[in-house]
């Protein structure tokens, strides 16, 4: 099965964060763009970020097309609970109540893995539909307890919406870009202030 053509940015600075900014303008509801629109979508994601092997994702990709209605639920599911995850980050709701939901089911069906850099992690013991969604709800409870989450920041534009982990030097990224939110907002604050002196001139 061929894969969804899919722009991925990596520019978050950790998985979960990846799978946040798979929304453009997430602010602006006239412009709010999803880029995860079907669970084929969210396979070609996890191969292009090496979640899921190219093996993996195709096995995964005809289990989709075998039981589409299966793979429209797990997709709801999984977006549920990027969407929610991200509000909890960005402090509009209290906690991560998908998170939290998900992640006994997420364990009861993984093992812990030791990486070639032996480092433990869990990973899910079997391949089927809801495979996915237990590689991510583990990426995000990974994220929810490091303390790398202290450089967390939500890009400055006003409707971005798109988060990272600032890992600069001097704490100060305010973009999620600095070529592209970040010049935006640089023209836009050099226009009004041009703006402004004109009227106070007047
Ligand atoms: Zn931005």
């Amino acid at each position: 099965m061929r894969m969804p053509e899919l722009t991925v940015s990596r520019l978050g600075g950790d998985l979960a964060l990846d799978l946040c900014n798979t929304v453009d303008w997430r602010l602006d509801p006239d412009r709010r763009s999803e880029r995860l629109r079907s669970f084929a979508h969210v396979l070609a994601w996890l191969e292009r970020v090496e979640l899921l092997s190219p093996a993996h994702a195709d096995r995964l990709a005809e289990l989709a097309e075998a039981d589409p209605s299966a793979a429209a639920t797990e997709h709801a599911r999984i977006l549920a609970l990027r969407d929610d995850s991200y509000a909890a980050l960005t402090g509009d709701t209290a906690s991560p109540a998908v998170l939290e939901r998900e992640l006994p089911v997420a364990h009861a069906a993984s093992h812990l893995e030791r990486s070639v850099h032996g480092v433990w992690a869990w990973h899910p013991r079997a391949l089927g539909l809801d495979t996915p969604r237990h590689l991510l709800t583990l990426e995000f409870a990974r994220l929810f307890a490091s303390p790398a989450l202290s450089g967390f920041h939500r890009c400055e534009d006003r409707h971005c919406g798109w988060v990272f982990l600032d890992t600069s030097r001097q704490h100060n990224r305010r973009w999620c870009s600095s070529a592209d939110c970040g010049n935006r907002n640089r023209v836009r604050a050099h226009a009004e202030r041009l703006r402004r002196e004109a009227e106070s001139q007047a």
